[in-house]
Order: structure tokens, then C-alpha cells, then sequence
């Protein structure tokens, strides 16, 4: 079995994942949380335990980094590595991971003692492509962790793997674990010229084969409404209620072009929120398009629309804004296909057939790609990520490992 090759992976994977990390979006430290804190520290003594001796963390972005130093006299250029340690918007707190070996591919995995949540194949049909796999899965009330402790874990191995390998050639690897990847703000204080690496992964995806450098391009908009209220009984004519211009405003947006309404490449506006009253009225989007002339489209539809309404009202009432989240990586990728043919390569390599289908989101390396170190992200093995439903299995954690070390063979071989 491929997890005997690397005998700590699922042990510290295990460990990992019942130590909570959850970010905070509603923080404004860096890390968001304390417990991110601690953990980052625990990597640094336990990255130092396994021989990584620069092992550190920096305390102003919260980023752990390391260098397994290159044991050859000639110059490869420097891979990066990077996984985040924070868990999504879910219960983390008494994660008690469940393991279902030699699972059969068809039957109900029960996930709590009750049996209210199980892992069903009609409801989650990826379940069959993993016959004869140890799945670890949670117990109903928390998340799991895979992501991204699966790609923590995954590291590790890499680096115990190469250390245990002197024979393996290879160049500087640098390895960085990062806080507050789930609430979109962690990659934010990415240091590039400090991380020194000339390409980089994050080792953050799902299934297998998973090989993401295409992603949304994303602006978020505020709808602030300001109406004008009297009393009912006087309003004839009078009032202008707030709340029916959000009403009006939501109506004038394409009403197909909705998360739950596209798909593939397909873009959206997506309405988070809307408070409001007859007085004043806030709505909340999130924008996304494959391409950033269709974002700038969709960010004059938004402005027009208020324009429009403003145009038939006795001032302006409907005020937006937007701001630019983060933009699709192939703009930086496609310039730098080498790193993505490199991943292909050691997939193929492996019989694994990469999966390149573009991200319908954003990843922490589509903003670390825009600070000029390009970084796809790779597969680390977890299904139905951000929930209760949440499972990996161990040989899919282990063929991760697996492309880790080709990449670093490859690219040693290839200079
Ligand atoms: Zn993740």
C-alpha cells in the first residue's frame, strides 16, 4: 500500500486535523485567531524536529517558512510548496475523524451514532470512484480539515521523503504554510522577495488529478440606498421607499446570470445580502467572470443600473461600490506554462489524469501569482469541502506525495 511509503502522513494528518483552527472573518489580527497562531508555532517545532533547521514564524503575515536546502552543485531554480492551516466557516471544535477502510464504493457511510448524516453515493456519487480506499471521514459535527491539512500533511511527507532520500536530486525547495486562506485575506500579506522560491505550489485542491491555474476574476459591490420616509398616511407621492428600490434594483440585474443558474465559465452576480428599511436599504454582491473584460462589463451593468434608477428619482439615491477581489491567474499563468507542464508531467508520470478545469472561485495562489510568483494549485485529495460531509482517502493523500516528490525530481532533471 502507497501510505507505507510514507508512514507519518496519515498519523499527522490525524493529529492535525482534531487541533482546531478556525480563521475569524470578523478579526482584524493577523492571523485572524490565536489557535492559528499556535499551530503555525507547532509547525515550526515540528518542522525543526524533522531537520529543517531555518524553520520559521514570521509574526507579521503569519506565515511559516522553511527550506529543505538542495543537495546538488549545479543551480535548479528554487520550488515553492504552500498549504493554509485555517479551517472554513464550520464547526472545528472536537473534530473526531472516523476511518472507513476498504471502503465497497456503493454502501451508506454513517457519519454520527444516530444516523442522521451519512455519506451517500446518490448523494455524493464521487464515493464510487474510491473502492478499496481508506476514507477518513468526520463524525456528523464538525468539518474534517482536509482542507487544507491534508496539504500540510502532504509537506511533511515530502520533506521526510526527500531527507530520507539523499539520492533524490534536487534544487531549494521552500515550503510555507500560511493563516486565514477561508476568509480571503491571508495571501493578502504573502511576502514573495522573502519567500525566494521561482514558482510555487499550493497544494490545496481536491480529488485527484486536480491542477488549477484558472480562476474566477472577482469584485465585490455595495448597494447603499437612501430613501425617503413619511408617515404612511401622508406618503402619497412622498415617500420613497428604500427597501422597493433594492427591490427594483436586484429585478434589473440579469436575472440567469446567478450562482445557481451557471455554470462552467459562466459569470455571476450573486446577492449575499439585503437589509433595509422604507429609510435606508444596503444590498451586498459578489461579481465573478472568467474574464476581466467581462468583470469591467459587469461592473458598468452594476453602475448603469443605479444610474438608470437615479435618473427617475428626485436626487440621486442609489449610490455603488465596488472594489476588485482578486483576478483569474492565467493572466500571470500563461506566461509561466512551464510550472503547469511540469505538474502534467509528473501527473502523467504517475498514470494520474490531471483535472484542469477552471476554478469557479479563487485560490490563495491566484493573488500570489499577481505579487509575481506564479503558483497553480495542486490536488490534495479532500471531497465536499467546508462541511460535515467532508472525507479524503489515504491513498489519494498519498498520491499527492507522490506528484510532490516527481515535481521535485523533475525539475532537478530538467537543468
Ligand atoms: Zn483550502
Amino acid at each position: 500500500m502507497t501510505t507505507t511509503k510514507y508512514p507519518t502522513l496519515i498519523p499527522r494528518f490525524l493529529r492535525y486535523v482534531k487541533i482546531n483552527t478556525r480563521s475569524d472573518e470578523n478579526s482584524t489580527t493577523i492571523p485572524s485567531s490565536e489557535r492559528e497562531v499556535k499551530f503555525l508555532q507547532q509547525l515550526v517545532t515540528e518542522l525543526k524536529e524533522i531537520g529543517l533547521t531555518d524553520a520559521v514564524y514570521h509574526d507579521d503575515n503569519g506565515y511559516v517558512t522553511a527550506t529543505i536546502p538542495s543537495n546538488i552543485d549545479r543551480t535548479v531554480p528554487t520550488i515553492g510548496f504552500l498549504a493554509h492551516v485555517d479551517t472554513a466557516d464550520f464547526n472545528a471544535e472536537g473534530v473526531n475523524p472516523q476511518i472507513v477502510k476498504n471502503y465497497d464504493g456503493h454502501s451508506v457511510i454513517p457519519l454520527d451514532k444516530k444516523g442522521e448524516y451519512t455519506l451517500d453515493p446518490k448523494d455524493f456519487p464521487a464515493l464510487k470512484k474510491y473502492q478499496g480506499h481508506t476514507l477518513i471521514t468526520t463524525d456528523g459535527s464538525t468539518l474534517l480539515g482536509s482542507d487544507d491539512k491534508s496539504g500540510v500533511a502532504e509537506i511533511f511527507s515530502l520533506v521526510e521523503y526527500l531527507l530520507a532520500h539523499p539520492e533524490i536530486e534536487h534544487g531549494d525547495i521552500r515550503i510555507g504554510f500560511g493563516p486565514d486562506e477561508e476568509i480571503g485575506t491571508g495571501a493578502d500579506h504573502f511576502k514573495v522577495p522573502r519567500f525566494n522560491a521561482d514558482f510555487a505550489y499550493t497544494v490545496d485542491g481536491g480529488p485527484l488529478g486536480q491542477l488549477e491555474y484558472e480562476t474566477f476574476s472577482a469584485a465585490a459591490l455595495h448597494v447603499d440606498i437612501k430613501g425617503k420616509n413619511v408617515h404612511p398616511s401622508t406618503a402619497y407621492h412622498t415617500m420613497i421607499n428604500a427597501i422597493q428600490l433594492g427591490i427594483d434594483y436586484q429585478n434589473a440585474l440579469p436575472q440567469n446570470e446567478v450562482p445557481e443558474e451557471t455554470k462552467d465559465r459562466e459569470g455571476f452576480f450573486h446577492l449575499l445580502s439585503f437589509n433595509g428599511t422604507p429609510d435606508h436599504a444596503e444590498l451586498d454582491y459578489i461579481i465573478r467572470d472568467f474574464e476581466r473584460s467581462g468583470l469591467t462589463a459587469r461592473k458598468e451593468k452594476a453602475q448603469a443600473i443605479a444610474d438608470q434608477l437615479n435618473s427617475q428619482l428626485d436626487e440621486p439615491r442609489v449610490t455603488v461600490e465596488m472594489h476588485d477581489q482578486y483576478y483569474n491567474m492565467i493572466d500571470v499563468m500563461k506566461d509561466h506554462m512551464d510550472v503547469v507542464k511540469l505538474a502534467e508531467q509528473a501527473m502523467h508520470n504517475l498514470d494520474i489524469t490531471p483535472d484542469e478545469t477552471p476554478v469557479r472561485g479563487g485560490t490563495d495562489g491566484s493573488k500570489i501569482s499577481f505579487m509575481g510568483l506564479p503558483t497553480p494549485n495542486l490536488f490534495a485529495g479532500g471531497e465536499n469541502m467546508h462541511g460535515r460531509f467532508e472525507f479524503v482517502s489515504e491513498q489519494t493523500m498519498a498520491q499527492a506525495v507522490d506528484v510532490l516528490v516527481e515535481i521535485v525530481k523533475l525539475n532537478a532533471a530538467d537543468h
